[in-house]
């Protein structure tokens, strides 16, 4: 079918009744960033950071982590761009970490556990670079955490960020303190969003991994795909309830799974309340196009019919995906 001719829309999309989604991209390496400026991207709102550490014999340095944060912030220097720090566990060995072998790695130390727990040196040295990246030139950061579960995590995370702000204070280094977000990725996060969000100006759901701890349906395993599903009611009323207590506590919601790069899913995002969605940036375009032609009203009424459906067969039937 002919779906290349998709209209590149540069600027920043409302829906039909003026409300202002953003869109923007996930990139997981420096040459990714020019592709979704192409793509009409609103700036990036994930910037995977593994590549970075991955594939080599010793961690990156300060100076190499800020010259590539800086890069993705003069690729978009009127817009957003939100990195989250490190996230890997044992799934994907790192020479130069001392990496636990777990029987279960997705439930082991992982994203913001692993940064908190065996490897604060490298997590310290992280927010260095983007605590000096944020402050020079053009360009809008943010930075968000992955792997979320207790408020305590949390807490830490931003003694460490306020530590680090008072060490490059001290030592008289140009720095600012970014926005600073969490991913919603587990059942946990999703129960102490109200406190969560309470501590952070946004939340970003990442999909992927809530199906999978919603579901407790592992990604990629075969047996189990079906069970990987966002439209079940159960990640649906997760998605809900994280939205409605982000912006309880004022901060602003953004869905940065695989599920916001899906136009037919446009829709009952907008009328579950999100502000900004952010994925592959070859999605970009015809999301776009979705979210211009939404009336707020009807996508509200849309995702109430949607999250008191009881099973996804009546959920898809209502989005109308057969
Ligand atoms: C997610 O889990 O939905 C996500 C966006 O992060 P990643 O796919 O990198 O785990
Ligand atoms: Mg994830």
């Amino acid at each position: 079918a002919a779906t290349a001719t998709v209209e590149i829309k540069p600027d920043p999309v409302s829906t039909v009744d003026g409300r202002a989604i953003e869109v923007a991209a996930n990139v997981g390496t420096i040459e990714e960033l020019t592709p979704a400026v192409e793509r009409g991207a609103d700036g990036i709102g994930l910037f995977r950071t593994e590549f970075l550490f991955l594939d080599r014999e010793t961690p990156p340095t300060e100076d190499e982590q800020y010259e590539t944060y800086r890069a993705a912030l003069e690729a978009f220097p009127d817009s957003r761009v939100i990195v989250r720090t490190l996230d890997v566990g044992g799934d994907k060995p790192i020479s130069y970490l001392d990496l636990p072998d777990e029987e279960n790695p997705f439930l082991g130390a992982r994203g913001i556990r692993l940064s908190l727990e065996e490897n604060t040196a490298l997590f310290e040295a992280q927010l260095r670079a983007l605590l000096r990246a944020a402050a020079d030139g053009a360009g809008d950061l943010g930075v968000m955490f992955p792997m979320v579960t207790t408020v305590a995590e949390l807490d830490r995370v931003l003694e460490l960020v306020a530590s680090v702000d008072n060490d490059l204070e001290r030592e008289d280094v140009t720095h600012a303190v970014p926005e600073l977000g969490v991913m919603v990725e587990t059942p946990a996060a999703v129960f102490c969003a109200h406190e969560l969000a309470e501590r952070v100006e946004f939340l970003s759901i990442g999909t992927n991994d809530l199906t999978q701890y919603v579901m407790a349906a592992s990604r990629g395993t075969e047996t189990v795909t079906d069970l990987h599903d966002p439209l079940y009611p159960a990640v649906l009323r997760a998605i809900d309830r994280t939205v409605r207590e982000g912006h309880r506590s004022d901060a602003w919601v953004g869905v940065c799974g695989e599920m916001a790069g899906e136009p037919e899913l446009m829709t009952l995002l907008v009328g579950l309340g999100v502000d900004e969605l952010s994925m592959s940036a070859v999605t970009i375009p015809s999301v776009k196009a979705a979210v211009a032609g939404i009336d707020s009203e009807a996508a509200r009424a849309l995702a109430r019919a949607v999250l008191t459906a009881e099973t996804r067969a009546a959920i898809r039937d209502r989005l109308q995906l057969g």
